[in-house]
């Protein structure tokens, strides 16, 4: 039930509401708004007569997408006492799919908002990584903790990671098929919200959450994220029996065409294969298809990529064209218009060339979240400041992540082979140091407490 109509029957205390396993009680300054405005009697009487014509209620918070970044700040909203609505548009969670790379950032902010644990007893620690050029040759190989003794990596199932998120929330708190199509602001700031099966919510914030292709983020004023010129497959081989990998990443440098593999856990390795290509190209969904290219692509490569590919099951093998769209200070619109806001892939999306996408969507959760309730619980903040300090605190650290991305990318994509053999034979053996480059992992991140 909508926060909203809660709080129109009860103007004397503060009212408590119950999630799952524990009770919140709702703090008196968001109370306060929206009680003394349009919203008792006669908002309930609008929204029972437009039910019949696809008026499906009003809402305080609206998250736009059931991803990591929807989810994420979906639960760390849910720990401060502070309830949301996510819609999204799939018929349920998204059940196949590959793997995610997180680092300590990513953990730091998943142990805040209390599934660290869980994920980390299902997925292997990853010790280091090692650099090999394509004829299967080392060049280099890495240990994390040498690099930096707090270093955590695993690879995480994005399945596994999205249902261990969902599971923190009320059942009733992410509702599917819900496809926004349209957004129009009223006059008093809220937001209605329209949906590809015509049915219409009005919603106090929206948090844009939508991805790459965000509906949301088109609404605030941003482009199309831009293809930046190669394509990446991606697949989870199985190993029913065990599979056969240390756990460190290995990856494997060629001339426009890289790729690379990374133990999940003792039955699934994740693998990658980048290759340019000066158009995204048609969209292909067929699996036979998609291991066909990906494996004629390195079939001259070290011989455990094709192995791979023949242990990916079908639900797991894709195809997608690499795209960012860089935040360029004073030309690019703001994180938040009014009392709409974006987080993760909506706001920044980056290439993957870090493995920062999803970390930095974690990241960005915890911090919007916790100036949203701030100015919710506070009262001393308006909801338009607190996105507006969350979008100047994300800046800084989303904006150059997604312009290094972009250039280790161009890097590891080159095709020239002169400047391929320096890159493998000198950059690589002799002057790149991993410390440094993962500088970018460092977050601090505050349990976020359980609120009452
Ligand atoms: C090849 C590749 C490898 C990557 N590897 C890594 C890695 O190793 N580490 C890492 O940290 N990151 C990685 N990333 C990046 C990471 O996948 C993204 O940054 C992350 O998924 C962003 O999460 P999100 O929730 O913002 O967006 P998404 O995961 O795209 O979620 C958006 C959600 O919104 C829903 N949605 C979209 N439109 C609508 C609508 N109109 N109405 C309702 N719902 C809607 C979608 O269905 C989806 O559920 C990789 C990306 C790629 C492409």
């Amino acid at each position: 039930m909508p926060l909203l109509f809660l709080n129109s029957y009860n103007l004397s205390t503060p009212s408590l509401f119950r999630f799952r396993n524990t009770t919140y009680r709702q703090h008196r300054t968001w109370l306060t708004i929206q009680t003394r405005s349009k919203i008792k009697g006669s908002s309930l009487s609008i929204t029972r007569a437009q039910k019949a014509d696809g008026f499906d209620g009003k809402e305080d918070i609206v998250i736009v997408g059931a991803g990591i970044a929807g989810l994420a700040t979906a639960v760390s909203l849910h720990r401060l006492g502070v309830r949301s609505l996510v819609l999204e548009q799939a018929p349920s969670l998204r059940t196949g799919g590959t793997s995610l790379t997180l680092f300590k950032n990513g953990w730091r902010v998943l142990d805040a908002i209390g599934v660290g644990s869980d994920l980390r007893s299902q997925f292997l620690e990853i010790q280091g990584m090692v650099v090999k050029s394509e004829d299967g040759s080392e060049l280099r190989s890495f240990r994390f903790k040498d690099e930096d003794e707090s270093q955590e990596v695993r690879a995480v199932e994005r399945r596994i990671l999205l249902e261990t998120l969902a599971n923190k929330l009320p059942s009733e708190a992410v509702r599917f098929s819900s496809r926004l199509a349209k957004m129009e602001q009223t006059e008093n700031g809220e937001t209605f919200l329209e949906l590809v099966d015509g049915r219409r919510l009005l919603a106090k914030i929206v948090i844009g959450c939508d991805g790459i292709r965000s509906p949301v983020a088109k609404w605030i004023g941003f482009s199309e994220p831009r293809y930046v010129g190669y394509c990446a497959f991606r697949g989870l081989g199985f190993y029913d029996n065990g599979q056969p990998f240390e756990p460190r990443v290995t990856y494997v440098y060629g001339r426009g065409l890289r790729a690379g593999y990374v133990p999940v856990s003792p039955s699934k390795v994740y693998w990658f294969i980048c290759f340019n290509s000066q158009s995204p190209g048609p969209k292909i969904t067929d699996p036979f298809v998609l291991k066909k290219q990906a494996k004629e692509l390195v079939k001259n490569w070290p011989s455990e990529l094709q192995s791979l590919i023949d242990a990916t099951p079908d639900e797991t093998v894709s195809i997608t064209p690499l795209v960012d769209r860089w935040l360029w200070p004073a030309i690019s619109p703001n994180a938040s218009k009014g009392k709409v806001v974006l987080v993760g892939d909506a706001w920044h999306p980056m290439t993957p060339n870090l493995g920062q996408g999803a970390c930095c969507a974690l990241e960005d959760s915890v911090v919007l979240a916790r100036k949203l309730a701030d100015a919710i619980n506070s009262g001393t903040l308006s909801i338009e400041d607190a996105f507006r300090s969350y979008g100047s605190e994300r800046w800084p650290r989303v904006f150059p992540l997604t312009v290094r991305a972009n250039l280790v990318g161009s890097l590891l994509q080159w095709e020239n082979p002169v400047a391929c053999s320096v890159r493998n034979n000198l950059v690589i053996p002799k002057l790149v140091r991993l410390g440094p480059i993962l500088e970018h992992t460092n977050f601090d991140c505050e349990p976020l407490l359980y609120r009452e």
